[in-house]
């Protein structure tokens, strides 16, 4: 079957669900000349049983405001793949989440997880609730709605859910809370959770670093470093402060950051001290970047993204889409040799094909930001022993991860002196996961 007739068929199957078309597209592409080769996975249709999730559980989650006024949300849960571990994967809380973006999110996290080397499968939740303006109280009495609710559906052998886009370390306090008191059990139900009540050290850190650590990887296999490159980074949140900090470790120089309402251009760079005032911004005030410009004498872009600013590797860490064809073409045309992707799927398949062309060494999301949920696994795995790790021991073990990842991607990706990274991660990603799919026979 050609890439066209699959993609029909799926797009037929899930009408409207434009992002999980492109994300099953993406991986098709590369995957479906391995098939070809290999007819046990297509005897067996893996890549058309790996495109239908196990489950998919969708609800009601209706609150009280600060009012006394009942609203109504609706939450989901998918639970894409469960061949290699129970189920494992954040939820976002945006009003944009619909059932098609979480099942793109759902099905890039199953070959993502499998990448690490760690025994999880792949799933991803949410909700439409919007997070943004709302009080701890508003929030706290959402997340004990849809944890009421998502309770009977998870379990630390089964699925284990983390943090995304609006959903940080306040929002999994409350749900775990809520789990909790349902189940009378203290259990690794969710990762994310707060150092004192069974948290990873660098978890919080682990997307960013880990980002930061496959680009560097990238960077070494063609002999060069992050020392002394200028960085564009979008988004404010947990993953780009802590790509941030890393890039600032290593020798580099961030020049950009962004919400939904514009980015700070600041050439100076933004340093430890400035990195520290964004935090608590971002994570205590819970207010805007444009604030940033106003304090430390940067340049404000409204309305734009990074993307525009001179730079030598862009870090884009705030959503889907979020780099279409012109903007990469900025990007390549101003010299940017490496993308490092934090988010999940931040680049068009314009965007790629514009990085394919230019050879530039392009670290997509289900690689280079697998740092996240690596160290998720290893807070399961802390869970289990009732241990936990030092700060030096996690960190040296997202490396190692981030290593063999790219390791993985060069052994099933290179073309020549090239390394095609998404076929590399993609078809990395898939042999494991279509492996135990064929030892476990038809499930
Ligand atoms: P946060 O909620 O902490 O931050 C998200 C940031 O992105 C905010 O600055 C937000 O701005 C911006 N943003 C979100 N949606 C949009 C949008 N539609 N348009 C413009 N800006 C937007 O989320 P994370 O940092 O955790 O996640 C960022 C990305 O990284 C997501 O793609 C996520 O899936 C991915 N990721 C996260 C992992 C993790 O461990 N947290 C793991 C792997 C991937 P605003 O406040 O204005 O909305």
């Amino acid at each position: 079957m050609s890439v066209s007739q699959f993609m029909k068929k799926i797009v037929a199957k899930n009408p409207g669900e434009s992002e999980f078309h492109q994300a099953v597209q993406e991986v098709a592409e590369s995957v479906m000349p391995f098939i070809d080769a290999n007819p046990k996975y297509k005897e067996g249709k893996i890549l058309e049983r790996i495109a239908e999730p196990e489950r998919v559980i969708m609800f009601r989650v209706p609150w009280l405001d600060d009012k006394g006024k009942p609203q109504v949300n609706r939450g989901f849960r998918i639970e894409m793949n469960s061949a290699i571990g129970p189920y494992k994967g954040g939820l976002r809380l945006h009003p944009t989440v619909y059932l098609g973006l979480l099942k793109f999110l759902a099905f890039e996290q199953v070959f993502k997880n499998s990448l690490t080397t760690l025994p999880m499968g792949g799933g991803k939740g949410g909700s439409d609730f919007d997070p943004k303006g709302k009080s701890d109280n508003e929030v706290m009495k959402f997340c004990q709605s849809f944890m009421t609710e998502l309770q009977r559906h998870i379990g630390p052998n089964t699925d284990v859910p983390a943090g995304d886009i609006g959903t940080g370390g306040r929002e999994i306090g409350f749900m775990f809370g809520q789990y909790k008191r349902l189940r009378n059990e203290f259990t690794g139900v969710l990762t994310g959770k707060a150092l004192n009540w069974g948290g990873s050290l660098i978890r919080p850190e682990a997307t960013g670093y880990g980002c930061v650590y496959f680009v560097n990887e990238m960077l070494k296999h063609v002999n060069d470093s992050m020392k002394g490159k200028i960085c564009t980074v979008s988004g404010s949140g947990n993953v780009a402060q802590y790509t941030i900090e890393k890039v600032n470790q290593l020798g580099g120089k961030c020049v950009t950051l962004s919400d939904s309402g514009g980015t700070i251009h600041d050439s100076k760079g933004i340093d430890a001290k400035k990195l520290a005032w964004v935090m608590e911004l971002k994570n205590v005030k819970r207010g805007r970047i444009k604030e940033y410009a106003k304090k430390f004498d940067a340049k404000y872009l409204e309305g734009k993204r990074p993307w525009g600013v001179k730079c030598d590797v862009a870090f884009p860490s705030a959503t889907q889409n979020e780099i279409d064809g012109s903007d990469a073409a900025a990007l390549v045309k101003n010299g940017c040799i490496a993308v490092g992707e934090g988010a999940n799927m931040p680049s068009t398949p314009e965007a790629i094909e514009v990085y394919m062309k230019a050879k530039t060494l392009y670290g997509l999301g289900k690689a280079a930001n697998a740092g996240g949920v690596a160290v998720s696994g290893l807070e399961m795995s802390q869970n289990s022993q009732r241990l936990a790790w030092s700060r030096e021991d996690v960190d040296s073990k997202l490396q190692q991860i981030m290593v063999s990842i790219h390791e993985t991607c060069i052994k099933y990706g290179k073309e020549g002196k090239f390394v095609n990274y998404p076929n590399g991660a993609n078809i990395g990603g898939f042999v494991k996961v279509a492996d135990a799919m064929l030892d476990q026979g038809l499930v």
